[in-house]
């Protein structure tokens, strides 16, 4: 890469003012410009052609960033992919606040040309801010700009030089910086990370503290209800602790342990609004979002029924005895599942990938895969009916494989008979009703933890055995569209079951991943990282892959700043729903 001294580059563009569209190619190179260097790594072919692509290295020295932050753990991702260890939150807290910073900036002016990434609610490992030794790295994307295909070289000059030297001056410097405002957002990630921590050292599932405020705008907004009806969050007195948080003290609330908890109470009382919020507790979330405080442990997953998803390899026999047509039940396969074949395979791959906690939505469940009741079992006898439901399975996932879980179930008490706990919202607040429930389900026979059932979930989740699809073949083209979909090939890839995939930087650095793993899966095949066809090889190949470069593993191109991580159990719910038609090859 070429270097220009500072003072070039606002020539340069001067000088090019109105010549052709094409010669903005030349400008790929490094610019000195006033306290900081611009590099411009990708320059688009034409005004309608995607970005152009930059990065801005700004020392420390000279702005207000303290420079010991280019010393934390985490200024280029965590130490583990999706998951804020107490390492590295305060980097990712940095990188954060720097990030929103910038993207409020530039709204205000520039009309959108100049862009970062900064991200929604969640606080996400993304890579348009990175924290070097000596300096900060920013990427951004540009727009080029032109008159139909003419450059305008005064306004190029604008977007690539006067701009970003104020944004070091009116964000970055020692007066643009609020101290509290950085506080505040520190405070967010090491509070959560040691929240987080709190739950793995007394073998907590959840938290929610008291004065949470989870309601969201609306189904399709993720930002906070606000107003005077929504009801802060208040626990139950007997499920209430108290944690220290070395920001917010002393924070009480309410603990999910493990086992098996229900979630019931009348329709529109909160029940999937609180089941959602435990779901989201598996990222941070930025200032003012009212889940701060909500923390989950971080292999928690999310299962729902998905007709029609695609199932590569899953033994079936812990919630299916068998299948019409004599077909293979212990290496259950098709492109189409059934709503709940489909469920029983996502549990069933979830434990294989090591997740210990399990959430469950009425809402989004099979009804014959949650259910079957007294009255049901005596119309179809039990060997009439293929299908164990997961009421059946629930004990023992918990007892004999430690794999807890929480249930919205408002339509039936067939879960007292199975579960530790059962918690009754009404108008958005918990009490606890276990005792009751008990009382009342005494009546019905139980569905204990059995050996058998046992010996069967036990085989199926074994994370060494080749399940995995084959990744998409070298060269297919591999895009993610939006957060929850992706294009493989020619094929849409359907991930809105996968609840954590959050940003659509996260789908972009999936597609990424899924590339690589197609590019390097003839040489792992060969042997040399073997067994990358089971989970567990799975994810000791992405382990490695990040542990390397972390956020700039996976990039096959110039290093862009829109991409985000995504967990282990994130990266192997999507391999498990890819489709060996389309671009797979066996
Ligand atoms: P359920 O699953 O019990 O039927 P939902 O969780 O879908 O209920 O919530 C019903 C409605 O109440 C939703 O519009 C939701 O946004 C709103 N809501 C949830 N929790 C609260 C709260 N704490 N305060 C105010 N409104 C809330
Ligand atoms: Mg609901």
């Amino acid at each position: 890469m070429r270097d220009h001294p500072r003072g070039f580059l606002e020539d340069w563009c001067a000088r090019l003012d109105g010549g052709p569209y094409p010669a903005y190619r030349d400008l790929r190179g490094r610019f000195e410009l006033d306290g900081m260097t611009l590099e411009v790594l990708r320059v688009q072919p034409d005004p309608f052609a995607g970005p152009s692509r930059l990065r801005l290295l700004v020392p420390y020295a000279g702005t207000g960033l303290p420079p010991a932050i280019g010393r934390l753990d985490g200024g280029a991702g965590t130490a583990v992919p999706g998951i804020v260890d107490p390492g590295s939150a305060r980097a990712l807290g940095w990188r954060d606040w720097i990030g929103r910073r910038i993207r409020e900036r530039l709204e205000r002016e520039g009309g959108g040309s100049l862009r970062i990434e900064a991200g929604g609610q969640e606080i996400l490992d993304r890579s348009s801010v990175l924290l070097r030794q000596s300096h900060l790295e920013l990427r951004l994307d540009v727009d080029l700009p032109a008159r139909g295909r003419r450059i305008l070289g005064r306004e190029a000059a604008h977007r690539l030089v006067r701009l970003p030297e104020r944004l070091r001056t009116e964000c970055l410097s020692r007066e643009a910086i609020d101290p509290e405002s950085v506080r505040v957002h520190l405070a967010c990630t090491e509070d959560f990370s040691s929240l987080q921590a709190e739950l793995e050292r007394n073998g907590w599932l959840a938290f929610v503290a008291d004065g949470a405020r989870l309601a969201r705008f609306a189904g399709n907004d993720d930002r906070p209800l606000a107003g005077a009806d929504v009801v802060p969050f208040l626990s139950p007195p007997s499920l209430r602790q108290t944690v220290r948080l070395p920001h917010a003290g002393a924070v009480s609330g309410m603990v999910v342990e493990p086992g098996v908890t229900l979630l019931c109470g009348g329709g529109f009382h909160g029940k999937s609004t609180l089941l959602r919020a435990l779901a989201a507790g598996v990222h941070p979330h930025r200032p003012g979002d009212g889940r701060e405080l909500t923390a989950t442990r971080p292999d928690a997953v999310s299962v729902r029924a998905e007709d029609g998803r695609a199932v590569s390899a899953v033994d079936l026999r812990p919630f299916l005895r068998e299948l019409p047509l004599g077909r293979p039940v212990d290496r259950f396969r098709t492109e189409n599942a059934s709503g709940s074949t489909s469920q029983a395979a996502a549990i069933l791959e979830a434990v294989q990938g090591g997740s210990r906690f399990l959430l469950f939505d009425e809402d989004t469940s099979a009804t014959n895969f949650m259910i079957r009741d007294g009255l049901m079992a005596r119309l179809v006898a039990r060997d009439e009916e293929p299908i164990t439901p997961f009421l059946e399975r629930a004990r023992t996932l918990s007892e004999a494989l430690g794999v807890s879980s929480i249930l919205v179930i408002g339509g039936s008490g067939e879960y007292f008979r199975v579960a530790d706990r059962v918690l009754v919202l009404n108008t958005f607040r918990p009490t606890d009703r276990t005792e009751e429930a008990r009382r009342i389900a005494a009546e019905r026979p139980s569905a204990p933890s059995d050996a058998e059932g046992a010996a069967l979930l036990r085989r199926a989740v074994d994370p060494d055995q080749p399940r995995l699809p084959p990744p998409a073949r070298e060269g297919t083209r591999l895009r993610a569209d939006g957060a929850r979909r992706l294009r493989v090939g020619g094929d849409l890839l359907d991930l809105e079951a996968i609840e954590s995939l959050r940003d659509p930087a996260q789908g972009r650095f999936l597609a990424a991943v899924l590339a690589r793993w197609g590019r390097e899966h003839s040489r792992m095949e060969a042997g040399t990282l073997g067994g990358v066809r089971t989970p567990s090889g799975l994810e000791r190949w992405y382990l490695e892959a990040w542990r390397g470069a972390r956020l700039d593993g996976f990039f096959e191109s110039e290093p862009r700043g829109d991409r985000a991580a995504v967990r282990f159990a994130d990266l192997l719910a999507a391999v498990n729903r890819l489709r060996s038609t389309g671009g797979g090859s066996e």
